[in-house]
């Protein structure tokens, strides 16, 4: 039996929860010697929901949020516009600007922004799936709410100009937000009025 914590079982699931994003080697090792000393039960209901979530939640066919049907609820309700299509980074985004209960259009997901030195260009984001939505006609808005930041404003400026030829007309929404700040955490007046002041882009 290995006396250290280098190699074998321990070693390996600290190093895989290192690559979960945020999680560094002494959180991993905090969160793993918080499992070994839990009763077992801790460890199989985890492993459980991590496994029930991979196997049930898939994105969306239409819009690329995370929904046990498909398409999802939104992409579903008829009484949402058609008119209006609102794109932000990810799924969270999505749900910020649904806590407004503001917006009444659908959306799309890209999956992330654009980021040359992270190797995340255009053809690692559900951007041809957005142009093939917006060509389909029914869409004479996209929203373009990405976040405020280097990589939200580059990946809006991109979309304005893919979208430029399909005809529809493409807004950003206003500044409020903070520059660099998150959607994810705008609070509902804020991500209201932004929504309301976007401007052509
Ligand atoms: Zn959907």
């Amino acid at each position: 039996m290995s006396t250290t914590l280098d190699t074998g079982p321990v070693a390996e699931l600290i190093e895989r929860l290192t690559r979960l994003p945020t999680v560094g080697r002494k959180t991993a090792q905090r969160l793993a010697f918080y499992l070994l000393k839990a009763p077992a039960s801790e460890s199989q209901e985890l492993a459980a929901a991590i496994l029930e979530v991979r196997e049930r939640i898939k994105p969306c066919s239409r819009c690329n949020n995370l929904t046990e049907q498909d398409p999802c609820a939104l992409c579903a309700d008829p009484e949402r516009d058609d008119a209006l299509l609102c794109v932000v980074e990810e799924g969270h985004d999505m749900a910020a600007i649904e806590r407004t209960s503001h917006y009444r259009g659908r959306y799309h997901v890209l999956g992330g922004a654009l980021s040359p030195l992270d190797g995340i260009g255009p053809d690692e984001l559900h951007v041809d799936q957005l142009l093939r939505r917006v060509r389909e006609g029914q869409v004479q808005e996209v929203i373009v709410a990405t976040n405020p930041t280097v990589e939200g404003e580059a990946t809006a400026a991109f979309l304005a100009r893919v979208l430029k030829p399909t005809g529809a007309r493409v807004t950003r929404i206003a500044a409020g937000i903070p520059v660099g700040g998150d959607i994810e955490y705008a609070d509902e007046v804020t991500m209201s009025r932004a929504m309301d002041g976007r401007r052509e882009l």
